[in-house]
């Protein structure tokens, strides 16, 4: 299979990496987006997406006591690790785990199951191609899952239309949903910034994707902010063996870009931030044989 997944992700929020995926995406040929930032998603809000095809995402279940058929024996009670049950026998769904005990043990079987729906995810249309992404219901803990139904769906989508390369807005951070955005793809960049935090940061999710065995490429956004700094990440990549991409300098057309709803590519062209996303994205293209 020729099709590639590139993943781009950083070790925090806040780097510019939705500003860098977009950018791509009005360079890259023959694309699908997939918006896996789900807790933060912003991807839309330059890509502006027309829905084509809306669904619930669901995951986990309830409880939920049916009072007419309870005898208020008391079991379910006794059995939820999570006292989740209280004494008029109602459950809390905030507190309900979904473990299913108290279901299979009720004696008149009169505790329900439902589902959850969490939250819905798209396919829709965009001026650079389709694109796939989701939104998650408030307070919700199934980020991990709903990252990997959206990269399932863009994967099915890359492969019925035979596009080349599927470019993934990853999480931040090292947690649950960006292992789940990483695994199995085809590369990482990982978009670092040149602040100690960020290198901190960006130790850690090199770290994961070696775990994981997924290639990593870097690059550094907002380069000029702090020279030396850069120069370390740099150094770092290299000393690890991974491919270093290059530099983006700081720039505040991206802010006016994004609030424009463009890409700094339909917006500035031209501009230094823009011939070096440019020359990322050619020396990235090389790397993954695109
Ligand atoms: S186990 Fe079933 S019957 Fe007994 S109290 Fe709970 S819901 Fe009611
Ligand atoms: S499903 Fe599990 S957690 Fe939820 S109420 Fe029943 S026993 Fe408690």
């Amino acid at each position: 299979m020729h099709m590639k997944e590139l993943v781009i992700i950083s070790g925090k929020g806040g780097t510019g990496k939705t500003s860098l995926v977009a950018a791509f995406a009005s360079i890259a040929q023959k694309k699908i987006l997939c918006d896996a930032d789900v807790d933060a998603a912003d991807l839309h809000l330059i890509m502006e997406p027309e829905v084509k095809k809306r669904a619930d995402f669901q995951a986990g279940f309830t409880a939920d006591i049916d009072k007419a058929n309870c005898s208020e024996c008391g079991l379910c009670l006794d059995l939820c690790r999570w006292n989740a049950i209280n004494k008029d026998f109602e459950v809390n769904p905030i507190d309900c785990e979904g473990c299913g005990v108290c279901v299979y043990f009720c004696p008149e079987n009169a505790i329900n199951f439902p589902i959850n729906t969490c939250g819905e995810w798209f396919i829709s249309d965009t001026r650079f191609g389709p694109m796939v992404h989701a939104r998650l219901g408030i307070a919700e803990e199934n980020s991990g899952k709903l990252v990997t139904l959206v990269r399932q769906e863009a994967r099915k989508l890359a492969e019925e239309k035979d596009l080349d390369i599927i470019i993934t807005d990853g999480p931040p951070g090292v947690g649950c949903p960006v292992i789940a955005s990483i695994g199995g793809a085809s590369a990482v960049l990982i978009v670092a910034e040149p602040t100690v935090s960020g290198i901190h940061d960006m130790e850690r999710v090199v770290q994961l994707s070696a775990h994981f065995k997924v290639p990593a490429m870097v690059c550094v956004n907002k380069y000029d902010l702090n020279l030396d700094l850069t120069s370390n990440i740099e150094n770092f990549a290299k000393e690890k063996g991974l491919t270093f991409l290059g530099c983006v300098p700081f720039d505040p057309i991206f802010i006016e870009a994004m609030v424009q709803s463009q890409t700094i590519i339909e917006y500035a062209n031209g501009s230094k931030a823009g011939k070096a996303i440019k020359g990322i994205w050619n020396y990235l293209s090389c790397e993954l044989s695109l």
